[in-house]
Formats: structure tokens, C-alpha cells, sequence
């Protein structure tokens, strides 16, 4: 089955045959083709914009604002551009602060020419401003484009902003295809994580109750089957095939809006990188794309579950390590390797409970009654060593030594990870199973 993306989008949503809900898209809009580019004052026209700022760095700026200002000129609208000028902008208070103060004051439309940073300042001065955002993609880099808020940091930490979905994303194939390939693969690292959070979101409504939907589930999967078939051509610089993988990734991106909650996009591997990049962030230890990150956390978390699968659970092994667990003495571990980052996860803990040992027990029970339902589920996940392949192949890196990050960051990362949110992942059943350290 082949998702078409324009059912996907209705603005008035579908009712779900599988749970019975209605979802909803977010995005409107989504030109992915050559000369899409060149429908741009179409869409403005449709989101009755006659003044857009169109907002980009040098890179995004050469790859495809000048075309964008082109167009616009040809078609007698009166934009203003502003270009980034530094190196890797980071998403914090001053991108933001740049926008606001570069944005003329009678602007009724962004355009944000980018992949990442530059379309999550757009959608927050959109919102800010209350008006139409069109994002020109220039990079396959992450599942992020339909997405309604914006990845930041505010005050030295990483947050995930309320933003605003864009209206209409725009994307040429020749453009995507020329990006670095590092962010090529980055995308399709993004699109591998779904193995992993599709089984967990299973995995959850099964212990905890999580929503789940087969469609929503049925179509990330099917976005992920593209990206996976189109990656070795797109790593090439493949027009066709780079837009695949864009493709998976705006369908990803509108799945989770369809859910209303990031399940079907994100799990244990996703807050293996989250704990990394705020390590970064507080003491300048090595990151890299997040894709790619996700896409290395991905093959650690599928090994993980391969471990686990070949164990069988012990009850009084469980319950014995829940007695010894001392949540002081980890709250301070957390401090320790994480600075300020660590107070956000802290205070999650003290509202969700999840260490309290009656509701430890409870779920304990329910693991061991619906072990099996488990295994099959972790039988769903590709098999690390053939993922593996897949991922050298395409030239991805497979480890985080490759990347610089030191084994035991890695492995403090699989340790934290469950205290990111309060959501049932891998590092949640292994703390429950007291294999949390044994097995990572
Ligand atoms: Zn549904
Ligand atoms: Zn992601």
C-alpha cells in the first residue's frame, strides 16, 4: 500500500475505521514535485498573503531563497528577505529575536527556506504574529515539517515549543537531492526510529494504556517503507528517490497530529538523543544531526529488545531491584550528568509517581501475564544485524563512537532515557523488569 498524501490532508480530517476518532492533519498544503517552487505565489495568493518574509541562511538561501525571491519578484510581490548570517544558527532566544526584529511590521506571511532550525523560528514568529507559515524545504533531514511546534532551546534547555503546523510545505527534489548527504541520511535515521516506536506504542497501550490506532500506526509504517526502499538511491542524489524520502517524512509528521501525541514518531530511541543533545547543551559534549542520532539509537534500543527477548522474567528478581532502586541518589545522578536539564525530568517524576512500588507491582504483573503479547510485538523489529547492513549501507553511521560520543555516554544515555517523559519505553520495562543496567 502506497499512502497518498493528499487524502491525508483533508482539512476537515477522516473518521478513523480503526478506533473510531476523527484526525486531523494540521497541514493543508504539501507540493513536493519540480516546480513546485514556482506555485509559491498560488499559495500566497490562497492564504491571502501580499507581503511574505522569507527567512533563510546562507546555505538555505543559495540552495533555494534566491529562487524563492526570483519567483516572487517575477510575480510582483513584495516580500522582504532576511538571511541568517552565522554559522549553524541555533534554535534559541536569538534566531527567534533576529526574526522578530528583521520581520517588518505590515509582513503577513513567513516563508521559512530550510530544514530544521529555520522552520521552527518561522512557525514560532508565525504564531506569534498570527499569520500564515509556507515552509520551502531544502533538506529530507527530519520528520519534522508538519509538525505543530518547534524543537528549541529557551534558557540553556531543550524544549518543545507550541508552535504552529505550517499551512504548506513546499519542496523541490532536485533541491532536496543536492542537500549534504549527512542530512539525507539524517531523515531516513529519523524515519528508522518508527520501527522502534511503533512495537513501543504497541508495547504501551498493552501495559499502560496508551491510545493506540492501527491506521495511524499502518501509515507510519508505510511512510517508513518508502524512505527504507528510496534511501540508497537518495543517499546518491537521487531527485526521485530524495523525494521519497521527504515524502515519508511530511506522512510521518501528519500521523502524529492525526494521534495528538508523538507516540507513533518517537520512543526510547528518540530520548536516547534528546539526553545527548542536552548534554551538549550543557557541557559541550559532541552532537550531531538529530536524525542521525535517532537513527544510531534506533539499532542500540532493536539490540536491546534482542537481549531481552532471549531473557525470561523473574518476579522476585523485579521486585528486588525496585526495594534497593534509591530515587535520591538517582535524582542527583541525573544532576550530575545532565546540569539544570535534569530539574524538568526530576519534577515529571514527582507528578507521575512511576517508582511508587504498589504501582511498580501492578505493572510488573501485568508484564509477566502479557509476556508473550511482548515477545511478539519485539518479533516486529528488523533484526539488528540486518538493520545494520541496511544502515551501512546507505552510509549511516552505526555507532556512537562514530559520531564522538564516548561509550559511556552512550550508555548513561540508555540509562536516562526513560525519565524524559512520562511514556512507557523500553528503558521503562527494563527499569520494571530490574534489568535497567544488566541489559544497555
Ligand atoms: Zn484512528
Ligand atoms: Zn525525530
Amino acid at each position: 500500500m502506497k499512502t497518498d498524501l493528499k487524502s491525508l490532508m483533508r482539512e476537515d480530517g477522516f473518521v478513523c475505521p480503526s478506533c473510531g476518532k476523527r484526525h486531523f492533519g494540521g497541514l493543508t498544503d504539501c507540493l513536493i514535485g519540480s516546480g513546485a517552487m514556482e506555485e509559491l505565489p498560488l499559495l500566497l495568493r490562497k492564504y491571502s498573503v501580499q507581503k511574505p518574509f522569507v527567512l533563510c541562511d546562507r546555505h538555505t538561501c543559495e540552495a533555494a531563497g534566491e529562487r524563492v525571491a526570483r519567483i516572487l519578484s517575477s510575480a510582483g510581490i513584495a516580500y522582504a528577505l532576511h538571511i541568517v548570517e552565522r554559522e549553524k544558527p541555533a534554535p534559541d532566544e536569538r534566531i527567534v529575536g533576529e526574526a522578530v526584529m528583521f520581520c517588518p511590521p505590515d509582513a503577513d506571511g513567513v516563508i521559512a527556506v530550510g530544514s530544521g532550525v529555520l522552520n521552527d523560528t518561522g512557525k514560532i514568529l508565525s504564531r506569534a504574529k498570527g499569520i500564515p507559515d509556507l515552509i520551502v524545504a531544502t533538506a529530507p533531514s527530519m520528520d519534522g515539517f508538519a509538525s505543530g511546534t518547534s524543537s528549541m532551546e529557551r534558557g540553556g534547555l531543550k524544549v518543545s515549543l507550541p508552535s504552529k503546523c505550517p499551512d504548506a510545505v513546499v519542496a523541490d527534489p532536485a533541491v532536496l537531492a543536492a542537500a549534504p548527504v549527512h542530512m539525507i541520511r539524517s531523515g531516513v535515521g529519523d524515519m528508522l526510529a518508527k520501527y522502534v516506536s511503533i512495537a513501543e506504542w504497541r508495547i504501551a497501550a498493552l501495559l499502560v494504556g496508551d491510545p493506540f490506532c492501527e491506521t495511524v500506526a499502518a501509515i507510519v509504517k508505510d511512510a517508513l517503507d518508502t524512505c527504507v526502499k528510496a534511501a540508497p538511491l537518495a543517499v546518491q542524489g537521487d531527485p526521485d528517490a530524495a523525494a521519497s524520502v521527504m515524502e515519508g517524512l511530511v506522512v510521518s509528521g501528519l500521523a502524529m497530529n492525526y494521534a495528538g501525541i508523538s507516540r507513533p514518531a518517537s520512543g526510547m530511541e528518540h530520548y536516547i538523543s534528546h539526553i545527548l543533545d542536552m548534554r551538549a547543551l550543557a557541557f559541550g559534549t559532541p552532537a550531531d544531526l538529530h536524525g542521525i542520532q535517532c537513527g544510531i539509537a534506533t539499532l542500540e534500543t532493536i539490540r536491546a529488545y534482542e537481549r531481552l527477548a532471549s531473557i525470561t522474567p523473574e518476579r522476585e528478581k523485579a521486585l528486588a531491584a525496585v526495594r534497593a532502586f534509591d530515587p535520591d541518589a538517582w535524582n542527583a545522578h541525573l544532576r550530575e550528568q545532565l546540569g539544570a536539564g535534569a530539574e524538568a525530568m526530576i519534577a515529571g517524576e514527582r507528578r507521575e509517581g512511576k517508582y511508587d512500588p504498589q504501582k511498580h507491582a501492578a505493572r510488573l504483573e501485568k508484564i509477566l501475564a502479557h509476556w508473550d503479547e511482548i515477545l511478539a510485538i519485539i518479533g516486529t523489529l528488523p533484526k539488528s544485524a540486518e538493520l545494520e547492513a541496511f544502515m551501512r549501507s546507505i552510509g549511516h553511521p552505526t555507532s556512537f563512537a562514530e559520531i564522538g560520543v564516548s561509550d559511556g555516554d552512550a550508555r548513561e544515555a540508555f540509562l536516562m532515557a526513560k525519565d524524559i517523559r512520562d511514556k512507557y519505553v523500553l528503558g521503562r520495562l527494563l527499569w520494571d523488569l530490574g534489568l535497567l543496567g544488566e541489559i544497555g
